[in-house]
């Protein structure tokens, strides 16, 4: 083996504006290059509360089940239908993009009989279709993406769902990947049962974990089932013995990734909730009129539009991909196209965490300006 073929690691520093994962605070960074200690150490376990606490913060819960999943945000999705769904069961799946269809896909694999309720992608649903579709039958769950990453559009009237969804018997599952840390997200004032996000985007934490909370009506249902969790390394009656008072070896776990989360949760901390979504809120709306005025206004209403993940409406004819390929070479910037139904339709523009920043959404405005 001639090892002088790999060279240095030498990547460019990009600005990151497409849906994930977001820039990260040198902070983080340091953190991460803090040496690795045991994941039974007393110190780490120390560290490990500290998360809990700073996880429920975010989510806004008192939840005691509260621990970041080791795995990106698909392995918090998957927590959150292996543990609750058991063969046979019905459930309910609301799907107006690409994460609703990975919902259905997911929930298919552990033996549940799954029924979708649908609108188009860009669309959000009214609390009243839910609340018929919930009473076809005695559904074990609903579940569905509060920030949908595929077109932009941040799900309402979280609250009233779930009031319906438990007025039915089923318990709610909550995707909130591109919610969490950018726009509120009150797990304990609207009753979401189940709610799993990711690192990568709002908290701005490289991808690797993924923080989920459950309620402890969703925990009886948990200590009730009749069968074992199918899926070993996401079963969260053993996964919480590790993070629970037992601390007891279940898989080890990412150390540094942990103590990455650690600082991101602090920073999210120190800027306090409130001002985080105000920044993240008036950073989308600076972009958004810069968009209109450069004709490619968003394609989400301004009622139920995502601060953190914008699709601005592309012109028939443009090779948005060549424009894509030119902010990044020649400007570093990366943002991302449209997929499924909207491929060539819209471009996919986050400003989360760390990306969100005025100097950023300026300095692609000026690109875009340029490039088109
Ligand atoms: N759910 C939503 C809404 C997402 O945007 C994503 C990723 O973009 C996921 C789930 C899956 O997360 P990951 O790619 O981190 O596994």
């Amino acid at each position: 083996m001639d090892a002088s073929r790999f060279r240095d690691l030498d990547v460019s520093p990009r600005i990151l504006l497409g849906p994930g994962p977001s820039m990260v605070s040198p902070r983080v960074f340091r953190a991460m290059a803090t040496p690795l200690i045991g994941h039974l150490d007393p110190d780490f376990i120390a560290l490990m509360k500290e998360i809990q606490e700073l996880l429920r913060y975010v989510f806004q819960t008192n939840n005691h089940l509260t621990i970041p999943i080791s795995g990106t945000g698909s392995a918090g999705m998957e927590a959150s239908l292996a543990n609750f769904i058991e063969p046979g069961d019905d459930v309910l799946i609301a799907v107006n993009g690409y994460f609703g269809e990975r919902l259905c896909d997911m929930a298919s694999r552990y033996g549940a009989n799954v029924d979708r309720i649908e609108r188009a992608w860009g669309e959000v649903f009214e609390v009243d279709e839910i609340g018929k579709a919930l009473g076809r039958k005695r559904y074990r769950l609903l579940a569905m993406v509060h920030a949908e990453t595929s077109t932009g559009a941040l799900q309402p009237h979280v609250k009233e769902i779930a009031e319906a969804t438990h007025r039915h018997g089923a318990l709610l599952v909550l995707d909130t990947v591109t919610s969490l840390g950018g726009v509120p997200v009150k797990i304990d004032e609207w009753g979401v049962d189940v709610a799993y996000s990711g690192t990568q985007k709002a908290l701005s934490c490289p991808p690797g974990l993924s923080p989920i909370t459950v309620s402890e009506r969703a925990r009886e249902v948990l200590r009730k089932r009749k069968t074992k969790v199918a899926n070993w390394y996401l079963d969260l009656s053993l996964v919480e013995k590790y993070w629970g008072d037992e601390r007891t070896y279940h898989h080890t776990a990412p150390i540094t990734m942990n103590y990455a989360l650690r600082e991101a949760l602090r920073i999210v901390a120190e800027e306090g909730l409130e001002k985080r979504f105000e920044r993240h809120r008036s950073n989308a709306e600076m972009l958004w009129a810069g968009l209109e005025e450069l004709g490619i206004p968003p394609m989400v209403p301004l009622e139920y539009r995502l601060p953190t993940l914008t699709t601005p409406k592309l012109p028939e004819g443009l090779d948005e991909a060549k424009v894509r390929r030119m902010l990044l070479n020649e400007y570093n910037i990366e943002i991302a196209g449209g997929f499924g139904p909207l491929k060539g339709k819209v471009w996919r523009i986050g400003l989360m965490g760390f990306s969100s920043r005025k100097e950023n959404v300026l300095l692609l405005l000026s690109a875009l300006k340029e490039v088109l």
